[in-house]
C-alpha cells in the first residue's frame, strides 16, 4: 500500500478491492478541511443493517452535517472517503475533540470478513503514521457511545490480530536471509526460513554433499 498526501495511491493486495470516492469538497460540513497529524485509529461500526459499501460511501457524499470518517469497509470493498491529513467528523467528542482531531477513522461492516479487511488497513496505516497499537481504540473511549458495538465485545482478540499482522508486515529480514537468495541464485534450494534452529550433523553431511562436486 503506498500512501501519499493522505491518499491511497497504490492498492494491490489481492481478496481486496478499494477504491477513491472523497466526499466532495462541496460538501462544507462533512468535509472539514482541516489539517490533521494522524495520532491515533478509530473503530466505528456503522450500525446500518444490510448496506453495502456503496450504500456507505453514496451516504457519506451526500450527508449534510458534521458527520463523516475516512475509511469505509463493509466486507471486501473498500472505499477513502477523506484524505488521512483532514480532519474527520468521527468521534462525537466535540469541534476540538481529540478523537475528531486526531483520529484516522474507519467504519467498519459488522462480521468476520470486514474486521479482516480492517486489519490490513489499520496496520499498514499504523505503519505509515507510526501509530503504536495502544493508539488503536474504540469510539467509545471518546464519547462512551457503544460503538463499535459489534467488535467491542471480542475487542482484544480483535487488537492481538491486528497487533500480529502488524508485526508480520513490518518485521525486518533475518540477517541470514541474503545468504539464502545468494545460495538459492546459484541453484541450491533452501526451502526454510528457520534462521535460527540448530542444524543436525545429518543435514550438514548433506549440505556439504550437495555443495561439493
Ligand atoms: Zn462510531
Amino acid at each position: 500500500m503506498k500512501i501519499e498526501n493522505g491518499l491511497i495511491k497504490e492498492f494491490n493486495i489481492s481478496g481486496i478491492k478499494f477504491a477513491q470516492d472523497l466526499i466532495p469538497i462541496t460538501n462544507k460540513l462533512a468535509r472539514s478541511q482541516l489539517a490533521m497529524k494522524p495520532q491515533h485509529i478509530t473503530l466505528h461500526n456503522p450500525a446500518s443493517g444490510n448496506a453495502t459499501a456503496q450504500n456507505l460511501t453514496d451516504y457519506a457524499d451526500s450527508y449534510s452535517g458534521y458527520k463523516s470518517w475516512h475509511l469505509t469497509i463493509i466486507g471486501i470493498n473498500v472505499f477513502q472517503e477523506l484524505p488521512f491529513n483532514e480532519v474527520s467528523w468521527n468521534a462525537g467528542d466535540g469541534y476540538n475533540g481529540p478523537g475528531n482531531r486526531s483520529s484516522i477513522s474507519l467504519e467498519i461492516g459488522e462480521d468476520e470478513v470486514s474486521e479482516n479487511t480492517a486489519k490490513v488497513f489499520v496496520a499498514y496505516l499504523m505503519k505509515e503514521y507510526n501509530i503504536p497499537i495502544e493508539k488503536v481504540l474504540p469510539h467509545k473511549i471518546w464519547s462512551g457511545k457503544n460503538c463499535p458495538a459489534y467488535t467491542l465485545p471480542h475487542w482484544d482478540s480483535y487488537i492481538k490480530s491486528i497487533d500480529e499482522y502488524y508485526k508480520e508486515i513490518t518485521k525486518k529480514p533475518h540477517w541470514a536471509e541474503k545468504n539464502k537468495l545468494s545460495l538459492e541464485n546459484k541453484g541450491i534450494a533452501i526451502n526454510d526460513t528457520r534462521y535460527d534452529d540448530f542444524m543436525t550433523r545429518g543435514e550438514v553431511f548433506a549440505l556439504l554433499d550437495r555443495i561439493i562436486k
